[in-house]
């Protein structure tokens, strides 16, 4: 696979050469500060390579994603989750309400400004009432770390609350039933950046039949939010090799939201 030692962003942090003589013209401070500066950018790359392998990234060239039109205002906030689930109770809206042990409706925090949505609960999420808690939810907590950020940071939910029996995949049908609370949701917490994590969460939130794999990196817009689907956590686990695009929408999210990408 290609590599590449500098990031396509390089350019926006790494300070400018002047032409030869206006170089050459630079006082001994500053070339002392400029080392300094770049000492410090090569610091800083070294551990990101590092974080990287030890998510099993490997080390690749960063994608720039095409952009979409600015997200849409808000809607304004005007309930709370607390709210939302006790309007949901033990919900029969669907038929996955019949081999369901919990409903798992979200979880972290309320205020989070990224939300990660996924397909649905499995086995273990059915049984401990939250969302990704298996081995692809702690891969998932790996990936929110690698952005330098915290479980509790951020809001997890899925586009159904209920588990599929034999962890098909959701109906259109199931998947709609479920999605006023979860539009709820995202309008309660107001992220500034959703997540969709994976095929089946991607093609639900958008309405659209593109794969996972034409639809990861770019950026949409969701209920006034950002939207930037990538790779499910499960699906990673079976194709490592995909990873290094997953972390490529990962620093797209970052970018996001710190506002350095719109
Ligand atoms: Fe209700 Fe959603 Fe569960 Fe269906 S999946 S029963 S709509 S909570």
């Amino acid at each position: 696979m290609p590599s590449k030692e500098p990031d396509a962003d390089d350019s926006a942090v790494l300070p400018e050469r002047g032409a030869g003589g206006a170089s050459r013209a630079k006082s001994e401070a500053s070339t002392k500060d400029d080392r300094s500066f770049v000492f410090e950018q090569i610091r800083e790359r070294l551990l990101f390579y590092g974080s990287l392998t030890s998510l099993g990234f490997s080390r690749e060239t960063e994608v720039e994603a095409p952009k979409q039109k600015p997200a849409p205002a808000a809607p304004a906030r005007n309930e709370t989750l607390e709210e939302i689930r006790a309007d949901l109770g033990e919900c029969t809206r669907c038929r996955l309400s019949e081999k369901r042990t919990t409903i798992v409706f979200g979880v972290g925090n309320p205020k989070a400004e990224l939300m990660f949505i996924g397909e649905g609960p499995g086995h273990e999420e059915d049984r401990q009432g939250l969302p990704f808690v298996g081995a692809a939810g702690q891969l998932l907590t790996k990936i929110i770390q690698a952005i330098d950020l915290t479980r509790e940071q951020v809001y997890i939910a899925n586009v159904v609350k209920c588990r599929p029996p034999n962890n098909r995949e959701p109906e259109p049908d199931e998947v709609e039933a479920c999605r006023p609370f979860l539009d709820r949701q995202i309008d309660a917490v107001r992220p500034k950046v959703i997540c969709a994590l994976g095929r089946v969460s991607a093609l639900n939130l958008l309405r659209t039949d593109e794969g996972i794999t034409r639809l990861r990196g770019r950026i949409f817009s969701y209920r006034g939010c950002k939207l930037v689907p990538t790779y499910h956590p499960a699906f990673l686990l079976r194709n490592p090799g995909k990873k290094r695009e997953c972390w490529d929408d990962m620093k797209l999210i970052r970018r996001l939201l710190q506002g350095a990408e719109s």
